[in-house]
């Protein structure tokens, strides 16, 4: 049986033994599994699945101190970058849990009836419904956060679906772990087995997506990755909701009276930004415009030039870095601000940050190869003139994640025309601020139009990520015995509803 086998990006030697590949059988009685076990889930009360999602949260914080080390030697991320991303998913699935028992996020809504309207309108009682077995692709540069108990799994649950996760191949040791932890605490609970489990190789990936029990996936991943598997989705003889969280190169506009006020702090938080976790961050910074004559050339290199070089996260993220900083810094237009100096090579996936700078006129000629995500510790520095000049290179941008300004309060700019333009590209602007911290809260929103996700109608971070896997059910006239307990009358599960268009709360 062929096995797939994490490696340590720092040495590239091998991490464990591998994990065998799922077997097209192996698969079926996977995708079997979490289809018998959708209808127990969807008709769990708030209570019992509040409770499996606290379960996996206790289990993974108890767990934390013997995964890291794993994840450390899989992913070449460090223990305090770790640590932190094991807290944030565990609170992620407690976080979860209290918006299960708050209510809202099955959407009650109540009309009586009233045969005076017109249309004359019977009782009609709406809400959201679990949409059945999600698919969850895992994403390499979160091991934890984006990948086995992260926030699509953990959203799915929520949402009372059966989750299967396709593990990625940066990390298949601890996936195997994290799976293993959630299948005990769903065995504790008395859930059924198929509540939860994973598939192993590059091959199930498509193969799940395409099989008949699977009713909606969640991907984390490269445009490339994500692109050819929305479409298996999609080529199905039943199309099912594919949702593709994917690479994004989230502009970052600074004002003249920005610079004036606090240059050598844009610079340090930008470079801080830009090589957080080596660059592999989707919300990296990969555009910076900055006012031509800023003067911060000097310093941006300096400060480049202080970071360490890291190892990459697989051999793949490695490789497509290296094709991408060579293809950018091979434009006639671009110029390069800091490129690390040739170093004797070394084992493993080891990569330094480069800062590349252009003209926001040649930028605009050139935009498809100059606004390409590329995932890793580089980023580019759009150099405008003026501010129409600027606006003008805003609006060509395709989507992406986030958008940040940097700002005064009394500014020169017409920072609301620049608010405006950006806000119709992105899922999240960020004022004064960089877009490498995403918080897990009910008010996130990470996600934007097309290219950086297949659906922008949604979130994979934050609590209304559930209703990705959530389905609208109106109940006409049916006997109040017969109704899910979130619609009957007396509102049994205390929850807040929408009832003859007025909001209620319990
Ligand atoms: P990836 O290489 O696309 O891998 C993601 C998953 O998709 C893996 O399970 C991989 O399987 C599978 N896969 C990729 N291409 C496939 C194909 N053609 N056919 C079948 N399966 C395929 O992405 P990654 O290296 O994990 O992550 C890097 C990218 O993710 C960056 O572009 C980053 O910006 C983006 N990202 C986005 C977000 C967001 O929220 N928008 C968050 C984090 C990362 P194998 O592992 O088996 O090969």
């Amino acid at each position: 049986v062929s096995t797939v086998v994490g490696h340590d990006p720092r040495t590239g030697q091998p991490v464990g033994g591998g994990v065998p590949h799922t077997s097209p059988a192996d698969l079926d009685q996977i995708v079997a599994a979490a289809t018998a076990a959708a209808p127990r889930l969807a008709a769990l009360g708030p209570v019992d699945r509040a409770r499996l999602l606290t379960g996996l949260a206790d289990a993974l914080d108890v767990a934390g101190e013997d995964l890291v080390p794993l994840a450390m030697a899989e992913t070449g991320l460090g223990r305090p970058r770790l640590v932190g991303e094991v807290a944030r998913t565990s609170f992620q699935l407690r976080l979860m849990a209290t918006a299960v028992l708050e209510g809202s996020l099955v959407e009650a809504v109540l009309d009586s009836a009233d045969p005076t309207a017109a249309p004359p309108r019977p009782d009609l009682r709406r809400m959201l419904v679990p949409i059945g077995p999600v698919l969850v692709f895992s994403a390499s540069n979160f091991p934890f956060a984006f990948s086995t108990l992260g926030g699509d799994t953990a959203s799915a649950l929520a949402a009372g679906c059966p989750v299967v996760v396709k593990a990625h191949e940066g990390h298949p040791e601890l996936t195997a772990r994290c799976t293993a932890l959630a299948r005990d605490v769903v065995s504790d609970l008395g859930l059924p087995s198929g509540t939860f489990d994973a598939v192993y190789g590059v091959e199930s990936g498509p193969a799940a997506v395409q099989h008949p029990g699977i009713r909606a996936c969640g991907f984390t991943g490269s445009a490339r990755g994500g692109r050819a598997l929305f479409d298996l989705a999609n080529q199905r003889p039943d199309p099912i909701p594919f949702y593709g969280e994917l690479g994004s190169i989230n502009p970052t506009v600074v004002t003249p009276a920005a610079i004036a006020a606090r240059g050598e702090e844009i610079a340090a938080g930008y470079v801080g930004s830009f090589t957080l976790g080596n660059g592999q961050f989707c919300t990296k910074p990969g555009l910076l415009f900055l006012p031509a004559g800023h003067g911060l050339d000097g310093r941006l290199r300096e400060l480049v030039g202080e970071v360490e070089s890291a190892p990459m996260l697989t051999e793949r993220v490695r490789a497509a870095f290296d094709t991408g900083v060579g293809s950018l810094a091979d434009r006639p237009s671009v110029r390069v601000i800091a490129a690390p100096e040739a170093s004797p090579g070394r084992p493993g996936q080891w990569a330094a940050p480069s800062l590349l700078a252009t003209s926001a006129a040649q930028w605009s000629s050139d935009v498809e190869a100059l606004s390409q995500e590329c995932f890793g510790p580089v980023s580019l520095v759009v150099e405008y003139e003026s501010p129409g000049e600027l606006v003008a290179a805003l609006s060509l941008l395709e989507g992406s994640l986030t958008a940040t300004v940097h700002a005064e309060p009394v500014d020169g700019l017409p920072v609301a025309d620049l608010l405006a333009v950006l806000d119709r590209k992105v899922g999240r602007v960020i004022w004064n601020g960089w877009p490498t911290g995403v918080a897990v809260a009910w008010a996130m929103q990470h996600g934007g139009p097309h290219p950086v996700t297949t659906n922008a109608l949604h979130t994979s971070v934050g609590v209304t990520a559930t209703r990705r896997w959530l389905r609208p059910v109106t109940y006409q006239s049916v006997p109040d015995a017969l109704l899910p307990p979130a619609l009957r009358e007396g509102n049994p599960l205390g929850i807040p509803r929408r009832v003859d268009g007025v909001l209620v709360l319990p």
